[in-house]
């Protein structure tokens, strides 16, 4: 899918599709915003979704706020990398701008649920990362999803049901991050993506580079 990009060290490589995946409340959207501010060449997929704006979100920021129709309409037209119904509304990734990143040698991180990390993988499997956030502990979950305080009662009593059946699917993921402590746990993301950026395969530049260096070791 993708043809690479120019990097600091002068090697071109793919970029990667980075997923993190978590119960809702277990800290991924913290620790997405946190890579964003710290890493470069890296940019975020901002979803197309039919649930309402919540406080405090913004438009082409967090999300794409479509209603139902026009969700179904970017569906038809093939607009969508992968959708995904999830507590009664729908989520899918705009496929163009992931196209045009890793083309372009870019990293895109996506913050989407265990459907669409399997859709992602069947797609396009070797370049995606995914990373699964696990929570401390159940009473750490509720209790950020109180102090979010952007949802009611009812609502996080359905994200707390909601997340057993999500945590069972964490053997899916390439990575596990259990995030006890957010500094500590976003260092560990960070590596992880660092790592990944420097695998081989991703860095189809290397013939050439090392090609190069040989014609001026034979000088
Ligand atoms: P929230 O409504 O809390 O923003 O998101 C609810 C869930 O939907 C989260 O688990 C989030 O990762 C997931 N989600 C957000 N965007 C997408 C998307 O484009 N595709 C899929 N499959 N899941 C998404």
């Amino acid at each position: 899918m993708a043809t690479g990009g120019q990097t600091a060290d002068g090697v071109a490589r793919r970029g990667l599709m980075f997923v993190l995946s978590s119960p809702s409340g277990a800290g991924k959207t913290t620790l997405s915003r946190m890579l964003m501010a710290a890493v470069p060449d890296l940019q975020m997929s901002v979803s197309a979704t039919t649930r309402a704006k919540r406080p405090g979100e913004a438009e082409g920021r967090d999300y794409w706020f479509v209603d139902k129709a026009k969700f179904e309409a970017m569906v038809e037209r093939g607009e969508l990398l992968e959708w995904a119904t999830v507590f009664d509304n729908r989520y899918g990734t705009p496929r163009a701008p992931v196209e045009a990143a890793l083309s372009a040698g870019r990293d895109v991180l996506f913050d989407i649920d265990w459907q669409g990390t399997q859709q992602l993988r069947e797609k396009a499997g070797a370049d995606v990362v995914s990373v699964f956030i696990l929570p401390p502990s159940a009473a750490d979950l509720e209790r950020r999803l109180h102090t979010r305080a952007q949802d009611s009662d009812e609502v996080i009593r359905g994200r707390m049901d909601r997340a057993s059946h999500e945590l069972s699917h964490w053997a899916e993921y390439d990575y596990i991050v259990v995030n006890q402590n957010v500094d500590a746990a976003f260092a560990e993301v960070q590596s992880i993506l660092k790592a990944e950026r420097l695998k081989r395969a991703r860095r189809v530049g290397l013939t050439e580079f090392v090609r190069n260096l040989q014609r001026q070791l034979e000088k």
